[in-house]
């Protein structure tokens, strides 16, 4: 058998060349990494979890008109996408102040803001992802004005629709980031989502108890992260319900 190329290994996830060209194949690990990689873990599951609900928004978003890269889920670890030119930027939203905004503007954890706030972050490990101005991206070139009016209407479409699925599962869309990427079509190039989104990539509170439903409890320690990506994964209808006890029962 043919090894496959192997385009880009990160964090979380690895890029193989797709089957055909313009295609890639995107691969979840369940490595689990925090604080630019200074906590790292092996979460047996996560990969798993985060394809399917990855599947479920992007698809979801395909279906509203929102363009993403994604094609179609192939396996339990992987799926096909378009293969497309990352704008350098992590782009977060934010509906309640948590995480970094708070810490920044001391503002606590739980306020809700009086709109959503979009930020933009310059995607570098070794500079720890520096939160940058529009300024800074016209003048390293890294989007021109165009690309930048595309994506914060790309986010906040992303954010009305997310808002709206969790809202109905019981879940409160605290922020969450997105990547974007450059799909050329001749001579026209689109602005699509790319990446992922999953529990990984947002915060998510439960709207009753406030429970962290996403990374947060990997990064404070909160608990079982596979359990609490599986109560997200279940209130959406992702992952097929299992048949009968999951557990041998022990008959005396
Ligand atoms: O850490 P901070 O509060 O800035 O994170 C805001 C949101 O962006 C969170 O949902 C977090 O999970 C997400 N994020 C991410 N990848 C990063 C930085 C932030 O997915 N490198």
């Amino acid at each position: 058998m043919a090894r496959r190329k192997k385009i880009y290994e990160g964090k979380a996830k690895i890029l193989y060349e797709g089957p055909e060209p313009g295609t890639i194949v995107q691969y979840f690990k369940d490595d689990a990494t925090a604080f630019n990689a200074e906590k790292k873990a092996t979460i047996e599951g996560k990969g798993v979890l985060n394809n399917r609900l990855s599947e479920f928004f992007m698809t979801g978003l395909n279906g509203i008109g929102v363009p993403t890269h994604f094609i179609r889920r192939l396996n339990m670890r992987e799926q096909l996408c378009r293969s497309c030119e990352i704008i350098p930027l992590e782009i977060i939203v934010r509906n309640v102040a948590a995480g970094s905004l708070s810490k920044r503007l001391g503002i606590e954890e739980g306020t809700p803001l009086p709109r959503p706030i979009v930020e933009y972050c310059f995607k570098d490990d070794a500079l720890g992802d520096p939160m940058v101005s529009e300024e800074h991206i016209a003048a390293f070139g890294w989007a021109s004005q165009q690309d930048m009016d595309d994506i914060l209407h790309l986010a906040l479409r992303v954010n009305d629709f997310l808002s709206g699925v969790m809202l109905a599962a019981g879940i409160r869309l605290v922020d969450f980031k997105i990547e974007v990427g450059r799909v050329f079509e001749g001579d026209f190039q689109r602005l699509v989502v790319a990446d992922e989104i999953s529990p990984d990539s947002c915060r998510l509170w439960d709207i009753e108890s406030g429970q962290h439903l996403d990374k947060d409890v990997f990064r404070r320690d909160l608990g079982s992260l596979t359990d609490a990506y599986t109560e997200v994964a279940r209130r959406l209808g992702v992952m097929p319900k299992t048949s009968g006890p999951s557990k041998p029962t022990l008959i005396n």
